[in-house]
């Protein structure tokens, strides 16, 4: 039998506290999967930032060079083209798993894909946090409380989702993630974290993902009609991308394995959402209305009491203060020198 933990990492020696005082914290070598898209390059340019070693594994399905480039000659930065669903290895003490595309459009694209990301991706990850003893962070959602019959969402809710729609290759599959993270963690002893994530927006999302957000952003810029799918009464919380980094970096760095709901608690239904967007960008921009996708979640907002609580963790950037943001960055992508798609 194998000792639990051979591998005594920088990152082992800092959090038991034998780095002795005053010596200068030595940098951690981390994995993000999924670090060339949305989230995964924020979080990217936070740990660089921190001092630490970043290797981004990513096949590039949903993420970009460009949302990484920026690091390139960086010796501490290290770009891999790989797909979590084969076998990895690596030397590193920390692990974030954010690989799997976030958006419907993207996830329902090819179904198989997704759950084989989700399932066989995640179980790559864990063994291999297993094998180098590194601490792994599991990206999960707020998808695995499904079309929620409480309101708002506290972790111990088990969800209502239905296991043969078009949506369950996301939902499902991040369940079994979530599944597969605690057997690792109560059967190996592997250190696992959990945040189920609500809907996030930001700079550097894909313009073109069909997440409401950034279609009615893109939408309003170019002054086309912002659709509504439904009636826009259905509600969703957005939190903004630098909280939600926030939030994942005090988790890996905290004690507690969660899941942890990490989401702005602010509730608009899609009407509102989009009557935010024209004060924001046009006044005059339209609405059009369009049947709604299957299975769409009718309610949706993160009870954070346990993260704020356990992380000492709460949302900053209101949707009013961080939407502007994200319009700048979709102004430049839009009609800015670059091509569209471009960072
Ligand atoms: P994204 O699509 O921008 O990023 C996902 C990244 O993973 C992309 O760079 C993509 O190329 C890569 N990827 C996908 N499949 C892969 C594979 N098989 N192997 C290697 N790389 C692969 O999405 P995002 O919004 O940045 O989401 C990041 C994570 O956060 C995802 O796991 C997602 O499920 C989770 N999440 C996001 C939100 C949100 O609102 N953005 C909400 C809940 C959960
Ligand atoms: N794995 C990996 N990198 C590693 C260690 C394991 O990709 O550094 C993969 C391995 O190929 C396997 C999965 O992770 O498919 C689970 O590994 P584990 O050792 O837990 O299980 P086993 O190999 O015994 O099935
Ligand atoms: N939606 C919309 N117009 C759009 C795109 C989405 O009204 O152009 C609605 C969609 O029906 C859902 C909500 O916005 O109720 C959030 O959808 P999104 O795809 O952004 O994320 P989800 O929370 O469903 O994963």
């Amino acid at each position: 039998q194998k000792p639990m933990y051979e591998h005594r990492s920088a990152f082992h020696m800092y959090s038991s506290g034998k780095v002795p005082l005053g010596l200068k914290r030595k940098g951690l070598r981390i994995v993000v999967t999924g670090g060339a898209g949305f989230v995964g390059s924020h979080l990217v340019d936070r740990l660089m930032e921190r001092g630490d070693s970043v290797i981004v594994v990513d096949n590039f399905f949903t993420g970009r060079k460009e949302n990484v480039m920026h690091h390139f000659g960086n010796p501490r930065f290290e770009l891999i083209r790989h797909d979590v669903v084969e076998p990895l290895l690596l030397e590193v003490d920390q692990i974030y798993h954010l690989a799997c595309p976030a958006s419907p459009v993207h996830y329902k694209f090819n179904p198989v894909k997704t759950i084989k990301t989700n399932v066989v991706g995640t179980l790559n990850m864990l063994g291999l946090a297993k094998r180098v003893g590194a601490r792994f962070l599991l990206t999960s959602t707020s998808e695995v409380y499904g079309d929620p019959l409480q309101h708002p969402q506290v972790e111990t809710y088990w969800g209502n989702v239905n296991p043969i729609g078009v949506r369950s290759c996301y939902d499902e599959g991040k369940r079994t993630a979530e599944t597969l993270t605690m057997d690792y963690h109560r059967g190996a002893g592997v250190e696992v974290r959990i945040a189920r994530i609500f809907n996030t927006y930001g700079p550097r999302m894909c313009i073109d993902d069909g997440r409401v957000v950034s279609n009615f952003v893109a939408q309003a810029l170019r002054k086309e009609p912002m659709t509504v799918y439904g009636d826009g009464k259905q509600t969703r919380s957005f939190q903004y991308v630098s909280d939600l980094v926030e939030g994942l970096m005090r988790l890996m760095e905290g004690e507690h394995v969660g899941p942890f709901n990490l989401g702005n608690p602010g509730e608009f239904t899609m009407l509102e959402l989009a009557g935010v967007v024209r004060e924001t960008i046009d006044p005059d921009a339209k609405i059009e209305y369009k049947p709604n996708t299957e299975d769409d979640p009718h309610k949706r907002k993160p009870d954070i009491t346990k993260a704020k609580e356990l992380l000492g963790w709460q949302p900053k950037v209101e949707l009013r203060k961080g939407l502007p943001l994200m319009v700048s960055d979709f102004r430049k992508r839009i009609f800015g020198d670059h091509k569209e798609g471009g960072a």
